[in-house]
This record gives C-alpha cells, structure tokens and sequence, in this order.
C-alpha cells in the first residue's frame, strides 16, 4: 500500500530525467485513475448499466459483476431497496446517496413517479432531514460560505467545479419551512427544492447549484450540539448581514452573470429586504413569497372555471396578515389590474382578518407591508360578522391556527355564495384552518377546495371529490426552466401571473368536476413544461430575454429539458 501510494507524488521531482520518467508513470497513473472518475462522478457514472463494450473502452472491466442492466432493471432494483427500509428519512438518505452516485437513475426514479417521490426528495421528508443534519451527514452537495469567510466569498464560490450555473437557490437557513432556525442544516432545502426543478421542469442538473449562507445560529440546541457544523455564534444582523449578502449577489453575478438567484427559507423580514433591494437590479425571487402567491391564484383561476365568474367580480377575505396572506393579496391585486381594475379598486377587493380583528384603516397596530389592505370598515371582531358583512367569493387562511374554518365559517360562506371558494393553506396538516371532508360536508359539497397540505379524495352523499394541493412546485420549477431558456434578465410579478394561468387552463373538465383545481401531480412535468413555455412567451414578448426568440418556443424548452437516460 505504501509503495502505491508513493507513485503519484513522482511528477513533482525537478530532476530532469525523473521528470520524463515520472510523465510516463504519470500517464500510467491517468489511465489507471480514469475509471475511477467515470465511476465517482455522478453525471458520469451507470452501474451496473454501463455495456461489456464501454466497461472494456473505459477500462473499468472487472470493477463491476458481469451482468449488464437496462435502467428499468436499475429502476427495479432500486424500488426493492426502498421498499426494504423502515422509514421516509432511511428512503431520503437512500436517494441523497444516490444522487451523488448515479446522477441519470436518482431523476430517473423521481421522475418515474413525482407524486411519490417529492414528499421523499422535499416537503415534508426534507424537514427532519434538515433537523437531524449535522448527525446524518455524510457527503456534502453545494456551497457553504461562511460569515466568517467575507471578504472571500468569490473565492469560495470559485471552488464549485462547475463553471457555468444558471440556477441557485440559496438560504440562510432561518425559517426553515415551519422548523424554525437550523443554521447550516437548511441545506437540505436547496439541495431537495433544486432537485425538484430538475424533476418536475427538466432545469439540467449540471447548471444548478444550492447554496447556504451561513450567518450564525439563534438556535441554542445546535450551539450546544457537538455535532453542530456551521458557526456557532449568534447570528448576525443589521448592516453587517446585508454587506454580506451584498458580496455574495456579486461574487454570483461575476462568476455567473447568466445565472438567477431564489432566496428560500430566509426570516420574514429579511426575505422582505431582499427581494426589494435586488428585484429590480438582476434576475431574482422568493419562493415563499413569489411562488407562494402564484399559486394560491393559480387555485383561484381553477376555481372561477368551475364558478364561471370573473376575477374582477371576485373579493376575498384573508384569514391572517402575514407574508403569506399580503404576498397572495398583492398578486391578486395585480392580476386583476391587469384586467381592468386599478391597483387601488383591485386592492379594496382583498381583505385581511388577523389575531386582533378585521384589518381596517382605524387600526394603530398595522405594519407597512398590511396598511394597503387596511381599507374604510368599522373595527370587527368576528369572522363570520366580516363573511356576513364583506360577502367574499373566496376565503385563504394563512393564519397557521387550525381549525378557524369552523362549521359556522363554512355555513356563512354557502350563504353568501353558490360555490364557496375555501383554501385552508395553513401547513402542515394539523394545521390546516379546515379539512377537506369538513369543507365538503359544511358546504353541503359546494365548497371549491384546495389545502396547503394534501388531503385524501372524500365521498360525501354519493360523489367522489379531490382535493387540490396549492403546492408551489405547481409554479417555482417551471419558473426556472423558463429564465433559464430564455436567459432572463429579470423575474417579474406578471409572470407569476402567467405562471398561475398556464397551471390553471390545464385542468380538464373531468378534473373540474371532481373538485380538483390543479393538475394532477402525476402529470407535473408535462403541466410545468407548458407553464414554463407560457411564461418564456411572455418574457420574450416582455423584451426580457438575452436570446433571440426561438421559432417554437415550447420546443425550444422541450429540447433543453434535462432527460433522465444515459447517452451514447
Ligand atoms: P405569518 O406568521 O407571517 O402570519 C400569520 C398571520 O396569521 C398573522 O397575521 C397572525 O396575526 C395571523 N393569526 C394568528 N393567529 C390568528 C388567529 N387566531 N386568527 C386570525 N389570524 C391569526 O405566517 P405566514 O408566513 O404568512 O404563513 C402562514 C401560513 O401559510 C403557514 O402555516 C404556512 O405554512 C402557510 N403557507 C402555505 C403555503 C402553501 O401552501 N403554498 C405557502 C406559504 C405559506
């Protein structure tokens, strides 16, 4: 072992002679080196797939049992491992480490079957592979750039292999879904939530690239863990975060100028500041408040397929004023701006129910982000006084209080309307404002129904009917496969807009029927394909985009899409 391990250091001698003899001890050592790459690197590498012909070229002859495998049998096999563990998080570190194994089989098996697989992949298996990282690390995927690191980040971000990212998504890990502060463990989010852009959008694996911001964490647990591996120190705040996340937004667009950044799970008042500050300055978005929006409203255009009515027509009552329910209320309002309204009438539309009453223009207790709902109104306690009084089409409760859907809620909103639009989106499910069988019966099955969490279908007198989740994988990776195509400079409100029309106008009217708004999550990839080549049309239109605008568009993206199969 010693003697082996002693060849390679040969080249560095400055002895001439040595030097030619360590060039051939060197390229020796290349040949015997390349199998090894082609079976550690996960782009590269097939198993048990890789034929007699290319395992002899290769010279990886051996390395392997003799059998050569299809990807359907590797895809056998590797529902046969899953079905033989205990739990999701045994099946998410399963998949983890085979993506960094044999990259074109992970996305294979995810996008065999997405609806299965992104609850393992993402939301909510993520979650508590999130809490547990710093005790089920193993392999490391993305870039961590410390605070302590400033100054440096440009190097740092250098050190990724990859030299041309289109597509990052980046955390501070403060909010990590509804988990709170995991410092370096909200890894595990941009890692899952770019896998779901490849898996449900087809965004090429190799162009993308998670990333944490670590800026400390408030998280006394992890402090005091010593498995703990991001820094331990309070976070920082105030000018110093933002210098910092100023040096990161340019160490991005020096060595990615074509690339665009989704911030995701940063706190509240920093994501706010964020995507104000950039918004305007590169191709930028939030998630949770951007994606969040698109496809609450995505829901609403279902729902006025089955009501017939007009998104003009509509109010909406809010129950919560948070980040959730303002960012659904502004896109709303801007959607129906661009049919007409003024932002102002579109505004005086949506309506905002919090802990302390109905959100109106007497209340002293508003911040900024609320007072543009805060419209003329007497101070109001009551819900179902402000259902009687504001008469909504539609109710969104984005409160994170379950159960203020109650039977008297849903009983006033059948009053005032035919068909009822209710969307408890409070997750996870215990948290949900109603469940769907609550909706259903309450509204003698008249309600339009769609959760932020997914409930099973409910048969109430006789008729089957699904729920709709108003999940956001609906909307970000169709986003990013359409920036992506289109080289887009910016990431507007309108085309979240476009994003929540295309998902909608998919939903056939057999899937109306049964209640569901959204298209089926096992047909995700074909429904964020025509998302994303709705919303590529309009930034071409837009003038957004840095390339000539193909002949056809949707083939253009059909074509760029990334396609689990191993090339020749
Ligand atoms: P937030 O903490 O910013 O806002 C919560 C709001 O609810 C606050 O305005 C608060 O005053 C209000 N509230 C609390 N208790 C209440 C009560 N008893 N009655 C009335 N109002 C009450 O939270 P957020 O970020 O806006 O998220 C809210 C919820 O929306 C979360 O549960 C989140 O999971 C959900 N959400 C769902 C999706 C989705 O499904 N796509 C996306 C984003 C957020």
């Amino acid at each position: 072992m010693a003697t082996t391990k002693k060849t390679p250091a040969k080249p560095k001698s400055s002895n001439k002679s040595a030097t030619k003899k360590s060039t051939k001890t060197s390229t020796k050592t290349n040949t015997k080196t390349k199998p090894l790459n082609i079976m550690h690197d996960a782009s590269l590498n097939r198993g048990s797939a890789f034929t007699t012909e290319q395992r002899q070229a290769a010279g990886i002859e051996g390395l392997l049992p003799v059998g050569v495998d299809s990807i359907e049998l590797q895809l056998a096999r590797v529902h046969t491992q899953l079905d033989m563990l205990d739990s999701d998080l045994q099946r998410y570190l399963f998949l983890m480490d085979l993506q960094s194994r044999n990259q074109t089989l992970f996305y294979a098996v995810l996008m065999g079957d997405p609806a299965r697989f992104m609850p393992l992949v993402y939301t909510p298996t993520v979650g508590e592979a999130c809490q547990k990282f710093d005790h089920i690390f193993r392999a490391s995927r993305g870039v961590y750039l410390p605070i302590s690191a400033k100054g440096r980040l440009k190097e740092i971000l250098s050190n990724w292999p990859q030299k041309d990212i289109r597509f990052i998504v980046a955390t501070d890990g403060e909010r990590i879904l509804g988990l709170g502060d995991l410092g370096v463990g909200g890894m595990g989010i941009p890692v899952g939530k770019l896998a779901l852009y490849t898996a449900v959008a087809g965004v090429p694996p190799a162009l993308t690239l998670p990333i944490t911001l670590d800026v400390g964490t408030n998280n006394e647990d992890l402090i005091n863990d010593p498995l703990y591996l991001g820094l331990k120190q309070p976070r920082v705040r105030g000018k110093a975060y933002d210098a910092f996340i100023a040096e990161f937004v340019d160490a991005v667009q020096s060595l990615y100028p074509k690339c665009c950044l989704q911030w995701e799970d940063f706190a509240n008042f920093n994501a706010v500041s964020i995507l104000k500050t950039y918004k305007d300055k590169i191709c930028t978005y939030n998630d949770d408040i951007q994606g969040t929006a698109g496809v609450a409203l995505a829901g609403i255009y279902g729902s006025l397929r089955i009501s017939g009515q007009k998104l003009t027509d509509q109010r909406f009552l809010f129950m919560g004023a948070g980040s959730a329910a303002t960012g659904i209320a502004e896109l709303i309002s801007e959607a129906m701006a661009m049919e007409g309204l003024t932002i102002e009438e579109a505004r005086g539309r949506n309506w905002l129910f919090d802990v302390n009453g109905l959100v109106e223009s007497t209340r002293k207790d508003l911040a900024d982000f609320q007072k543009p709902f805060a419209h003329k109104h007497a101070p109001m306690k009551s819900f179902i006084d402000a259902i009687n009084d504001i008469k909504p089409n539609g109710i969104i409760g984005v409160s994170t209080v379950p159960k203020l859907f109650n039977q008297g809620v849903i009983e006033a909103m059948s009053r005032v309307n035919a068909r009822p639009i209710i969307f408890p989106y409070s997750n996870p499910t215990s948290r949900s404002e109603c469940t769907a069988q609550e909706a259903y019966q309450w509204s003698d099955g008249n309600a339009i129904f769609a959760s932020g969490s997914p409930f099973d279908p409910v048969t109430y007198k006789g008729k089957t009917f699904v729920p709709g989740q108003g999940n956001n994988v609906y909307i970000f990776p169709a986003m990013g496969m359409a920036v992506l195509a289109t080289e887009a400079t910016r990431v507007t409100q309108q085309m979240f807009i476009i994003a929540a029309k295309a998902v909608a106008e998919q939903v056939t009217e057999a899937e109306l029927d049964s209640g569901l708004i959204y298209p089926p999550q096992s047909q995700i990839l074909t429904a964020s394909l025509h998302t994303a080549a709705k919303i590529a049309d309009y930034i071409f239109e837009q003038g957004l985009a840095r390339i000539k605008k193909p002949k056809d568009v949707a083939a253009h993206i059909g074509q760029m899409a990334y396609k689990p199969v191993y090339d020749n």
